[in-house]
């Protein structure tokens, strides 16, 4: 490493706050200015820096171009600022970044596998020049966020997930790697845009999709070992509970869009309970969708509810689900019932409409994911009231504009009884009595940063539903009185740093009272074993330590 390495290198890289000594002895002096700045001025100035700019697509390059330059500064100012900057490195943001992505790009992040590298991956995947890769996000980008198929351009949710990761979860930068596997896109604004960055082709679908997907399992496992965790993100419905099934017992992987998403929304639940006064099995749920989101979390609700005594089939009578066809019933005349939506198909007649459902279910909890914005009309809301003293309201889909109802319609329909959480985050609400109410998000970066610091920890190489069930657990102790006085079922953004480290020692101290830790032997102190392997945003020396010899040894010839 030459000194010039360490002005270079973003994780060498500390800016004006190398000292005079470490300048001079690296043989950088000069090439700063001559003031030596704290990181905290640092971060000063990066809040200065993103608030000139105004369009939130700049503000997403200005971070990219701080993650370039100076590790440790943007992950200190991306966890210092959780609230202000997850919107930008993560969705909405982040959506708009994909679909710009070919204006957007600067510089490598990330890996690219196509299809026509197929019988090739591990020669591609060994060109990733990091050796101790413990985390890989992948996405194909066929469903990413509500935006539908971007292709190559998906890239910027893997990228930013595992921003997330070290700046939450703190996994070390070095130990992430985003992929994205480019079979093609669908989208024809995708395959007409010049600045388009993937493959100009439509998607490759079939034998020759599943071999290389496949061939990059097991290339991961040959180069990162068996317990490399595998993210699987954005991936389209099908595919995604299809590779689920078809991995999840024999690597060590999750699916955040149905895992993730489950525990998140379970542990609003829970935490909701404490406001109603009921237990989960106590309540009827209606959802509106049945993809991933949806199905995902209704899986979790009966876990949780057989948890509480619950017998398997009454937990699922208590859940009736909506999909694009209506109602789900045995035998519909529609059909369109994959396995997942069969076991929840209910024994009634057809329903069409989301307001019949409710009428005829009359629920105690409503929640929306299938991307259709404003599907809780205020007819519903009132509903929900009429039937409910607290009636529990989910709009989850996302971004913004896919929302089911605002948090404001929630309230206001509800006489502000309603208990609300949301996908996108929603301004506070002050009812006319001058309640105040801030709704919580449902945020997956709740669990997905604790979970796989957790998973990582420990070596757990078969990611069972029973650790989602306990994440949400542990997500819904954490939230406080006060957060639900406020009407918010999660904990503030800025809490989960924390939510994380005890996430993950939950997660680490099941793993190995079931015997799924393959880290041995088990740690004493499970909080002190988890922190020691975190990530530092503190800069570390650049130069080793000098120290004395005895006096009588002469230093100098
Ligand atoms: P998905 O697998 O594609 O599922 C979408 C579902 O919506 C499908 O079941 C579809 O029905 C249903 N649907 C479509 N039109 C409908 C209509 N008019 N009425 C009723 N249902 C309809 O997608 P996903 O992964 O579940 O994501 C769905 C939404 O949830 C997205 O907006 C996503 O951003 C959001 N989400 C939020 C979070 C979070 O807040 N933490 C996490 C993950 C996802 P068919 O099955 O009949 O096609
Ligand atoms: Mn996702």
């Amino acid at each position: 490493l030459s000194g010039l390495d360490h002005l270079k290198h973003p994780g060498l890289n500390k800016g004006m706050a190398f000292t005079i000594e470490e300048r001079q002895l690296l043989g950088i002096h000069g090439l700063l200015p001559p003031r030596v700045k704290t990181q905290e001025e640092q971060v000063e100035l990066c809040k200065l820096s993103i608030d000139r700019y105004e369009n939130p697509l700049n503000k997403y390059i200005y971070l990219m171009g701080l993650l370039d330059r100076n590790e440790h500064l943007f992950y200190r100012f991306v966890a210092d600022n959780v609230a202000e900057m997850m919107p930008i490195v993560y969705t909405p943001t982040v959506g708009l970044a994909c679909q710009k992505f070919g204006l957007v790009y600067r510089r490598p992040r990330g890996l690219f596998i196509t299809i026509h590298d197929k019988g090739h991956v591990y020669d591609v995947l060994k060109n990733w020049p990091e050796t101790d890769v413990r985390a890989i996000v992948v996405t194909d980008g066929e469903r990413i966020l509500g935006l539908g198929d971007l292709g190559a351009c998906g890239m910027g949710i893997p990228v930013g997930k595992l921003a997330l990761y070290t700046a939450l979860g703190g996994i070390k930068p070095h130990q992430c790697l985003p992929i994205t596997i480019d079979v093609g896109t669908n989208t024809q604004s995708m395959l007409d845009d010049p600045l388009y960055i993937g493959l100009r082709q439509r998607r490759v679908r079939g034998s020759d999709y599943d071999e290389l997907l496949d061939e990059f399992m097991r290339a991961v496992v040959r180069r990162y070992g068996q317990n490399c965790l595998v993210q699987f993100e954005d991936f389209g419905n099908a595919n995604a509970f299809r590779l689920l099934e078809k991995y999840r017992n024999k690597y060590c992987t999750f699916n955040d869009d149905i895992q993730g998403t489950a525990a998140v929304a379970v542990a609003g639940l829970l935490a909701s309970l404490r406001l109603t006064q009921k237990r989960l099995s106590d309540n009827v749920i209606v959802f509106q969708g049945a993809g991933e989101a949806a199905l995902g979390i209704a899986e979790l609700c009966v876990m949780a509810m057989k948890g509480e005594g619950t017998p398997e089939q009454e937990a699922r009578c208590r859940i009736w689900m909506v999909d694009s066809k209506g109602l789900i019933v045995k035998n519909r005349p529609e059909g369109g019932l994959n396995v997942h939506k069969e076991r929840f198909a209910q024994d009634h007649a057809p329903v069409r409409t989301l307001a019949e459902v409710v009428e005829v279910a009359r629920p105690s909890v409503l929640i929306g994911a299938a991307a259709i914005g404003g599907a809780f009309t205020p007819e519903i809301l009132r509903k929900m009231a009429n039937f409910n003293e607290k009636p529990v309201i989910f709009a989850l889909s996302n971004p913004t504009s896919k929302a089911e109802c605002t948090a404001e319609e929630a309230y206001s329909n509800t006489d502000d009884r309603a208990i609300f959480a949301s996908g996108s985050p929603f301004p506070e609400y002050r009812s006319k009595s001058g309640a105040l109410f801030r709704p919580g998000q449902g945020n997956n970066s709740y669990i997905f940063p604790g979970l796989a610091l957790g998973i990582i920890c420990a070596g757990i190489l078969d990611i069972s539903d029973d650790f989602m069930l306990l994440a949400a657990e542990a997500l819904a102790e954490i939230v406080s009185d006060d957060d639900l006085a406020y009407g918010s079922l999660y904990p503030p953004l800025h809490m989960i740093k924390d939510c994380s480290v005890k996430i993950a020692k939950k997660i680490v101290e099941h793993a190995y009272n079931t015997g799924k830790a393959s880290v041995q032997p088990q740690p004493l102190d499970t909080e002190e074993f988890i922190r020691a392997q975190m990530y530092s945003v503190e800069y570390g020396a650049a130069l080793p330590p000098a120290y004395p010899w005895p006096d009588n040894q002469p230093r100098v010839a």
